[in-house]
């Protein structure tokens, strides 16, 4: 299998292997204060060590949860308070849309969702709007757009929300081990993130919440207390090795496994061009992830094409969620029609992609999508 799936799931790293199968090896609870759990505690230590490095924040600002779907619902419902409004954008995923529904009907308060343009670009007016009414408790932004790996310019947005009061919250689940991240820098207050999508396994995540933030908790989970209250339950040791070790792996190879992916992309979707000239890239060209191809192939459905290159592991726009058929929100969002948006790829490159890979993709896409017009043509007759 030519494996171009990154944006749902990466392959796991060696070095988190490595890491998980010495942690599995070893007895010892990391709240337990012997010897065993002493083990366990310094392993957990070094992950949050080695995590906070990646991201340029302190270790004690990390919060390691079961992924970025709960790292999101806890950082919502903590910034959030009752009959206020929530920014979000239409572009999130739904682990954030859903928890931002819920929260605000919960809480019989105002949700916004901030539109995009064609080129997937947040537009600010709403959230200008919404700031001068006041009540807005946080606004919540993605990094990375997972379907078109469009990149968020959070700079306006955190200013704007500051300005205003409100928290800021970034999912930035399809950036972290991809991009270079500096939390000293990026001055959101809380930010989300899964290790499956670098190299750690499925399962693990974190939230980044900024020391001196003055918010209540509201765990998910109440119990003993771990993870500073936010996050009760004996520690996934294993887990919480692999992505450190994952962490430390992607941050050592940023710079030089981001050129190399967004050059085997530049070739993938020059690739397909030449061979299918009437496709089209979706999503600014500039300010995108390095691995994702968003290519829209008028008139042919995108399942389709799928089931017709089973040696290539690509996506639908939806298939981040459920799998369910849905148009892609995303996609629709940025104007593109619903038959448009049901014939688009999503090919999403990583760190161990070869240009073999890429060759076999475009030869494998360019057939396909020749092998369903085909198949369409002559069921049309
Ligand atoms: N946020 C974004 C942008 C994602 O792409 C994903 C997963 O695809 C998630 C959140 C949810 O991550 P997880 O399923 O690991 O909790």
């Amino acid at each position: 299998v030519v494996y171009l799936d990154y944006n749902a799931t990466a392959p796991l790293r060696q070095e988190a292997l490595e890491a998980m199968l010495d942690s599995l090896g070893s007895v010892g609870n990391a709240s337990s204060v012997h010897m065993a759990g002493r083990d366990a505690a310094s392993r957990v230590d070094l992950a949050r060590q080695r995590l906070a490095r990646l991201l340029g924040c302190t270790p004690g600002e990390l919060i390691f949860t079961s992924g970025a779907t709960e790292a999101n619902n806890l950082a919502l419902r903590a910034g959030y308070a009752s009959g206020q409004t929530l920014v979000t954008t239409a572009v999130e995923h739904p682990a954030i849309l859903e928890v931002a529904r819920a929260v605000t009907a919960d809480g019989a308060g105002t949700l916004v969702e901030l539109p995009v343009d064609r080129h997937g670009a947040v537009k600010l007016a709403p959230l200008e709007v919404a700031c001068r009414q006041g009540k807005v408790a946080i606004v919540s932004a993605m990094l990375a757009n997972n379907e078109t790996g469009v990149l968020t310019d959070l700079g306006p947005i955190i200013k704007l929300a500051h300005e205003a009061g409100a928290l800021v919250h970034s999912d930035a689940t399809q950036y972290v081990g991809r991009l270079p991240l500096d939390l000293n820098e990026l001055d959101v207050d809380m930010l989300s993130l899964s290790g499956h999508k670098f190299g750690a396994p499925q399962g693990i995540g974190a939230l980044f919440v900024r020391r001196g933030i003055s918010m209540p908790h509201r765990p998910l989970l109440i119990g003993g207390g771990q993870e500073r209250g936010w996050r009760a339950g004996t520690l996934n040791v294993p887990g919480i090795a692999g992505l450190g070790a994952a962490a430390e792996a992607a941050r050592t190879r940023l710079h030089d496994e981001a050129a190399r992916i967004a050059r085997l992309r530049h070739v993938l979707e020059d690739g397909l061009r030449s061979r299918l000239r009437d496709c089209r890239i979706n999503g600014d060209r500039s300010a995108r992830l390095p691995g994702v191809a968003s290519v829209t192939f008028p008139g042919v459905p995108a399942d389709a094409v799928l089931a017709a290159m089973p040696e290539i592991a690509a996506s639908d726009g939806s298939a981040c969620a459920s799998g369910a058929p849905t148009p892609s929100h995303v996609l629709m969002a940025m104007g593109l029609s619903r038959q448009d948006a049901d014939s688009t790829l999503r090919f999403s490159l990583g760190y161990a992609t070869t240009e073999n890979d890429i060759e076999r993709a475009i030869a494998a896409t360019a057939r396909a999508v020749a092998d369903v017009r085909a198949a369409m043509a002559s069921t049309a007759k």
